[in-house]
């Protein structure tokens, strides 16, 4: 298949987001965050586990969308992702806060770190791509702390050529410096010879298209055959892959 956003001819990189596209992040850090609550008696603060991730998912997800802004910094995500969520029922001082919610972030991407769940079909994908003598990069906004020790605990390390991280130079996808960077550092300076592939169209797809890099939004779960949009390509489901590449 065929189509502009793709360019399948002068292909020789394949960029991949990681978190929710190759790592099931979603399990993981539910996984993370109930071990956290056990570990941190959170149930001080919430009588239930399901409600603390509940609370804790919404405000991290509004904290992820500033950073992507870059409206906020790293460190302000890190200790307000928890303390926002614990600070209603807090009975401490407020220094004491700030302590425990440093702990609990340390804790949590520590655990975060060990899980190993993949996105269905991401494994064979890597091997595909690999199969047809792509280069593979993955390009994440995650933090380099746990970004590789994510990669290695999900056995991916030797799947992977190059790992480029927003915390490498302080720019966040969708801002092209970051892709401008990738190409840099994979000795490949051709728009077209980059695509992306991402479950994020506000960073991943909105970045690599005004990069000049073709794009193919991972749109988990949708049913259906591939859907060529007008500067990307949209898939359910990471086999399609396969057949767009
Ligand atoms: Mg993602």
């Amino acid at each position: 298949m065929r189509n502009h956003s793709v360019r399948q001819d002068s292909l020789k990189w394949v960029w991949i987001d990681l978190d929710d596209t190759l790592i099931d992040f979603r399990a993981n850090s539910r996984i993370a965050l109930r071990l956290l609550y056990e570990k941190m008696a959170l149930s001080r603060f919430y009588a239930c586990c399901d409600d603390w991730i509940d609370a804790y998912e919404k405000n991290n997800k509004s904290l992820w969308d500033r950073y992507n802004r870059a409206e906020i910094t790293k460190d302000f995500l890190r200790i307000e992702r928890m303390r926002a969520v614990i600070a209603d029922a807090w009975q401490g001082g407020s220094d004491d806060l700030v302590n425990l919610s440093w702990e609990m972030d340390r804790v949590y991407l520590a655990l975060l770190a060990e899980q190993k769940t993949l996105v269905e079909g991401a494994r064979e994908m890597l091997d595909y791509l690999r199969g047809r003598k792509y280069n593979i990069g993955v390009l994440s906004n995650g933090f380099s702390q746990v970004q590789h020790l994510k990669i290695a605990s999900a056995g991916l390390t030797g799947k992977i050529d190059l790992v480029i991280l927003s915390d490498d130079i302080g720019v966040n996808k969708p801002d092209r410096r970051i892709y401008d960077y990738a190409m840099e550092k994979a000795g490949c300076p051709d728009p077209e010879a980059h695509v992306m592939i991402g479950d994020n169209p506000d960073t991943d797809i909105a970045g690599a298209v005004a990069a000049g890099w073709g794009a193919i939004y991972f749109n988990r779960g949708k049913a259906g055959a591939p859907v060529m949009h007008e500067q990307f390509v949209e898939i359910g489901s990471l086999s399609s892959v396969i057949s767009l590449l």
